[in-house]
């Protein structure tokens, strides 16, 4: 097998200095990482990083079914599970966690809400 290698990028945001880690196994793997111009988290989703400014955030998961995809047997879909999925979001899991709670989608009736928030307390001499 193959040793995995490491690939740093730097963001491609003008005057933005944050780097990435991508791993890859062969040159194949690494010329297409390099491809795709990289833009780290505080340029593709700044809404999601807490700030002083922002240091609240709260997302809404909502417990939807899934369907099967028509085939000759089945022409109708479906349901044949259920996920935890974000307003913006096409597809999710059953099974969802994060740091101190775990949750999974056969405890409870379709259309639960799962709300999580996280929140910065700056220690005192910050504020
Ligand atoms: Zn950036």
């Amino acid at each position: 097998m193959p040793r995995r290698q490491t690939l740093t990028r730097t963001c491609t945001h003008t005057g933005c200095t944050e780097r990435g880690f991508f791993e890859y196994a062969n040159q194949r793997e690494r010329r297409s990482i390099e491809s795709k111009p990289w833009k780290c988290v505080r340029h593709t989703a700044p809404n999601e990083v807490l700030s002083k400014d922002s240091p609240e955030r709260t997302t809404v998961l909502t417990l939807e079914p899934f369907y099967s995809r028509p085939s000759t047997y089945r022409p109708e879909p479906e349901i044949i599970g259920y996920s935890w999925r974000a307003e913006h979001e096409a597809s999710g899991s059953g099974f969802r966690y994060g740091p101190g709670f775990q949750v999974h989608a056969e405890d409870f009736p379709p259309g639960t809400r799962l709300i999580v928030t996280a929140r910065i307390e700056l220690p005192k001499e910050q504020q």
